[in-house]
């Protein structure tokens, strides 16, 4: 059970959720959240691996093993948790479903927030329904470097300034419907870059933590 209260402040507390396919989770992915829940003020972010349908490209890394990545990453920092229901499903795990299921547990009033990454904001216009998203929770998007700050084009860019807001201390005013443009640090790191670095026997030492790379080298991973 979700709490909706921050007891001692008595001000909601703003439910975050990151999704990602993880394959595997990166400091790309740790270190610009860690950043965004200090000045946002978020006290948990719940983090989502995604389950990829069939009929798309599919992870490298089992949803097991991606998941035992998650856990690892995450497991001496109290910032996070770990939810599984996308994997869980075995229909596409659509972000807009997801969000339903979050908003029916927390209530009406509380605020919900989904962190993105400056590039998924970017082809946020792909997404299933993606114009309700913002009916459901917050975005909070993290920079990310090579992605711009403007839309691509004319019509997102005026959705992003109509629901744009300059100080997430209004993000607790409200359940939903505003963006927050994060400067978090950026960090030049993809799952992919680090995958392929492992199949060419190159270091990612300063790319993940110490406990994933062993655990991608004990399961002999992306080799
Ligand atoms: P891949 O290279 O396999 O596409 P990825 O590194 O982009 O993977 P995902 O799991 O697809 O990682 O990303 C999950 C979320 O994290 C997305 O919202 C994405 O925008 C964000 N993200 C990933 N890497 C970074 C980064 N270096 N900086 C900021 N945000 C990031």
């Amino acid at each position: 059970m979700l709490r909706t209260t921050n007891s001692s402040l008595n001000s909601p507390i703003i439910h975050a959720l990151f999704g990602g396919t993880f394959d595997p989770i990166h400091y790309g992915h740790l270190r610009p959240v860690e950043a965004l829940a200090k000045q946002v003020g978020l006290k948990q972010v719940i983090l989502l691996p995604n389950h990829v349908p069939p009929h798309r490209p599919q992870p490298e890394a089992s949803p097991q093993q991606r998941l035992a990545m998650v856990h690892l990453a995450v497991q001496d920092n109290p910032l996070f948790t770990v939810d599984t229901r996308e994997l869980q499903r075995q229909t596409p795990s659509y972000t807009i479903e997801t969000l339903k299921s979050f908003r029916e547990e927390v209530g009406e009033q509380c605020p919900l927030a989904f962190i993105i990454g400056q590039d998924s904001l970017q082809s946020i216009h792909t997404w299933h329904c993606w114009a309700e998203l913002l009916d459901i929770c917050h975005l909070l998007v993290c920079s990310r470097p090579g992605y711009a700050r403007q839309l691509a084009t004319p019509e997102m860019q005026k959705w992003l300034e109509q629901h744009q807001i300059d100080t997430p201390a209004s993000l607790s005013q409200k359940s939903h419907g505003y963006i927050y443009l994060a400067k978090t640090p950026l960090l030049d790191i993809s799952a992919t870059d680090i995958r392929q670095r492992h199949q060419q026997g190159l270091s990612c030492d300063d790319l993940l933590p110490p406990s994933i790379q062993n655990y991608i080298d004990s399961q002999n991973l992306y080799s």
